[in-house]
């Protein structure tokens, strides 16, 4: 279940339930705030984690991933 707020994965600040209906915000990704300041790479990154913590959640499993810098 989805709380009323979320932290944003981009830059860790509480994200709003009106950000949250901007074009902007991407869960697990990035919110309107951070959207223009993070790199086409980082976002593809975060978008990949957060696909894997999906589908971990899915298979009822912890999210194993590998730890990329
Ligand atoms: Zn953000």
């Amino acid at each position: 279940m989805q709380g009323s707020y979320s932290i944003c994965s981009g830059c860790r600040k509480p994200v709003s339930i009106k950000e949250k209906k901007s074009s902007k915000y991407l869960e697990g990704v990035h919110c309107p705030k951070c959207h223009d300041s993070l790199t086409d790479d980082q976002k593809s990154r975060f978008a990949m984690r957060q696909k894997q913590i999906l589908l971990a959640k899915k298979l009822g499993k912890r999210h194993i991933f590998k730890k990329e810098y």
